[in-house]
C-alpha cells in the first residue's frame, strides 16, 4: 500500500487538554488550503469503542451530525462541512470500535489465512486504508485530506491511529504529509505568565511515539509574541515562524483569517512543496488566497443592523452541543438578514411543569427541538400552540413537526386523543406512527430512517418560495412518520402538506394557511446549512421573526 503519488496528506492531533477547538482548528486549515484552489476533504477517527456515534447518549457526545449517505457521525463532521462546504460520507469518520470491527469481521472470513491478528499491522493497515480511501470518496479525487485524531495526545486509545500516522508519513515521503499540532499555552494569574511547559511535555509524548509535528498550532488567552514562540520553538524542534497563535476569539468563523494572518496557510504550501513547483497542484497553490467571502463574513457577523430573539424548546437545554447545527444555521441565517439572532433555551419539562414561560412571550420566534421519547413532549406541544394561536413565527425540526401536527389535530381538528405512538402506545388516534419498515426493528444503531431522501415541494407555499425551485434533498433521523390516514382532516382543517417524499408519499414538510410563518419538517435542515450559504428554511425563518418583531414594537 502507498498513498497516493499526487494527494497531500495533513493530520491535525491535539494536547494538553481536550476542548481545544481542535474540529475547528482542522476545519480552518481546510478554509485556508480550498481558499488556494485546492480540492480538500477531511476524516475524522474517533478512539472510542462504540461501533457508531448515533448510539451515544447527547449529554455526553453532543450532537449526533447526519451525513447525506445516512452515517450517524461525531459533531465534527458538522463543523468540516459548515466550512469547507463539501458533503461528507461515512468514509470521513471512523472510531476504534469500526476499525476492529472490520478487522475481526475479516478474520471470521478467514481472510488472514491463519496469521496472528494483531494491532500492528492489522489494525494499524485498516487505520492507513481509511486515510487512503479518503482521497478518492465516489470516485473524486481530493488534493488534500486533513485527518483529525479525537482525543489528546497521550491517551491510551489513541495510540493505534498515531502509530498509523507514523507509518504513513514514512511511506507517504517529505512533502506529502504535515503533522499540525494543537495544544494550549495556559495563563498562570498568580505569576502574570503564559506557561510553554504543557506544549513541550505534549510534543515530547508525540516525539516518543514517533511524530514531529511540523507546526504547532498553540491556543492562549493572550498573545505569545516573538519571545515564547522562539522558547517554544526550540524546545519542541520547530522554527519559530511554525508557532501559529490561536488566541480566543469572538466567533469561531474568524479563526480562517487568524490563522491567515499567522501565516499558516503559506506555511502549509511551501511545507508540502506547493510554492512554484512542478507538482500539479502548484499552480493553484501558488495563488494568493481567496477569503473575501470569509472576511466578508467575519465582518457581517460583528456588525449586525438588527437583532431578533428566538426561543429554542428541547429537553438537552442544559448542554448546547447536542443542538450545534442548530445553533450555527441560526448564526449563518442571522449573517444572511444582517441580524444578531439571540437564542433563549426554554426546557420543555419546565413549560410542561409550569405553563407558558415569560420568556416566550417575548420573542419573535420559537423552534421546537428534535428529540425522542415522551419527556417534556406535552411542553413543546403547549408551546406550539402559543405559537399558533399568537402568530409567532415557528419552525419545528424533527420532533418538533410530529408535536405540531399532534398539536393540530387536538385542537384544531377536535381529536383530542391526538398523539404519537412513540408516547402512547394505546392512542386510539396515531397521527405520528411508526411506518411497517420500522414496526419490526429492535437493534438499536443505524436502524432508523437517515440521510438524504428527496422531497417534492408544493407551488405557492412558503416552503417552495424559501427554497425556489421544486425538489430538494434533506437529511433524516427518526423512526415515526405522519400517518397518511390523518392528512385529510389535517388539511381541510387549514394545515398544508407542502412537501412529501416522491417515492413512498410520506409527510416532510408541514405549514399552516392563516398564520404569517409556521413551519415543521419532518428533517433535519440544520445539517445543509453552511458558513457561506444560510439554509433556506433558518433563513426565511429568521426574516419572519423580524418581520414579527417590526409588527410587535
Ligand atoms: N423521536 C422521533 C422519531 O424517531 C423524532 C426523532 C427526531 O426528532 N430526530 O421519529
Amino acid at each position: 500500500m502507498s498513498p497516493n503519488s499526487g494527494t497531500k496528506f495533513i493530520f491535525v492531533t491535539g494536547g494538553v487538554v481536550s476542548s481545544l477547538g481542535k474540529g475547528i482548528a482542522s476545519a480552518s486549515i481546510g478554509v485556508l488550503l480550498k481558499a488556494r484552489g485546492l480540492k480538500v476533504t477531511m476524516l475524522k477517527f474517533d478512539p472510542y469503542i462504540n461501533v457508531d456515534p448515533g448510539t451515544l447518549s447527547p449529554y455526553q457526545h453532543g450532537e449526533v451530525f447526519v451525513t447525506e449517505d445516512g452515517a450517524e457521525t461525531d459533531l465534527d463532521l458538522g463543523h468540516y462541512e459548515r466550512f469547507i462546504d463539501v458533503n461528507m460520507s461515512k468514509r470521513n469518520n471512523a472510531t476504534t470500535g469500526q476499525i476492529y470491527y472490520t478487522v475481526i469481521t475479516k478474520e471470521r472470513r478467514g481472510d488472514y489465512l491463519g496469521n496472528t491478528v494483531q494491532v500492528i499491522p492489522h489494525i494499524t493497515d485498516e487505520i492507513k486504508s481509511r486515510i487512503l480511501d479518503a482521497a478518492h470518496k465516489n470516485g473524486d479525487d481530493y488534493d488534500v485530506v486533513i485527518t483529525e485524531v479525537g482525543g489528546t495526545v497521550g491517551d491510551i486509545e489513541s495510540l493505534p491511529f498515531l502509530e498509523a500516522i507514523r507509518q504513513f508519513c514514512l511511506e507517504a515521503g517529505w512533502q506529502n504529509y504535515v503533522n499540525v499540532h494543537l495544544t494550549l499555552v495556559p495563563y498562570i494569574r498568580a505569576s502574570g505568565e503564559l506557561k510553554t511547559k504543557p506544549t513541550q511535555h505534549s510534543v515530547m509524548k508525540l516525539r516518543e511515539i514517533g511524530i514531529q509535528p511540523d507546526i504547532l498550532l498553540c491556543r492562549a488567552e493572550g498573545h505569545l509574541g516573538k519571545e515564547l514562540r522562539e522558547k517554544i520553538g526550540l524546545f519542541c524542534n520547530v522554527p519559530p515562524t511554525s508557532v501559529i497563535e490561536a488566541p480566543d476569539v469572538e466567533t469561531i468563523y474568524e479563526i480562517p483569517l487568524i490563522f491567515e494572518e499567522g501565516g499558516l496557510g503559506n506555511l502549509l504550501v511551501e511545507r508540502l512543496g506547493l510554492r512554484n513547483t512542478s507538482h500539479p497542484l502548484s499552480v493553484a497553490a501558488s495563488q494568493p488566497a481567496d477569503l473575501d467571502d470569509w472576511r466578508n463574513l467575519v465582518t457581517r457577523l460583528k456588525n449586525p443592523r438588527h437583532t431578533v430573539d428566538i426561543a429554542i424548546c428541547g429537553k438537552y437545554v442544559g448542554l448546547k452541543d447536542s443542538y450545534k447545527s442548530i445553533v450555527e444555521a441560526f448564526v449563518h441565517a442571522g449573517v444572511a438578514n444582517n441580524a444578531k439572532v439571540r437564542l433563549h433555551w426554554v426546557d420543555s419539562e419546565d413549560v410542561e411543569k409550569n405553563g407558558i414561560p415569560d420568556k416566550l412571550k417575548q420573542v419573535h420566534g420559537l423552534l421546537v427541538c428534535p428529540g425522542f421519547g415522551s419527556r417534556g413532549v406535552e411542553g413543546k406541544i403547549s408551546a406550539i400552540q402559543y405559537a399558533r394561536e399568537h402568530g409567532l413565527p415557528f419552525l419545528g425540526i424533527c420532533l418538533g413537526l410530529q408535536c405540531a401536527v399532534i398539536e393540530f389535530a387536538r385542537h384544531v381538528c377536535k381529536i383530542p386523543k391526538a398523539n404519537s405512538t412513540e408516547f402512547d402506545e394505546q392512542t386510539p388516534d396515531p397521527v405520528i406512527d411508526k411506518m411497517e419498515t420500522q414496526v419490526n426493528v429492535q437493534q438499536m444503531g443505524g436502524t432508523m430512517r437517515l440521510g438524504g431522501y428527496k422531497c417534492q415541494l408544493k407551488a405557492g407555499t412558503y416552503t417552495h418560495k424559501a427554497y425556489g425551485k421544486e425538489t430538494i434533498v434533506e437529511r433524516h433521523r427518526h423512526r415515526w412518520e405522519v400517518n397518511n390516514r390523518y392528512v385529510a382532516p389535517l388539511e381541510r382543517n387549514g394545515l398544508i402538506i407542502s412537501g412529501h417524499n416522491p417515492e413512498t408519499g410520506l409527510v416532510e414538510i408541514m405549514e399552516l394557511e392563516n398564520h404569517p410563518w409556521f413551519v415543521g419538517v419532518q428533517f433535519h435542515p440544520e445539517l445543509k446549512s453552511r458558513a457561506l450559504r444560510a439554509h433556506p428554511l433558518f433563513r426565511e425563518f429568521v426574516r419572519a421573526a423580524l418581520n414579527y418583531s417590526e409588527v410587535k414594537h
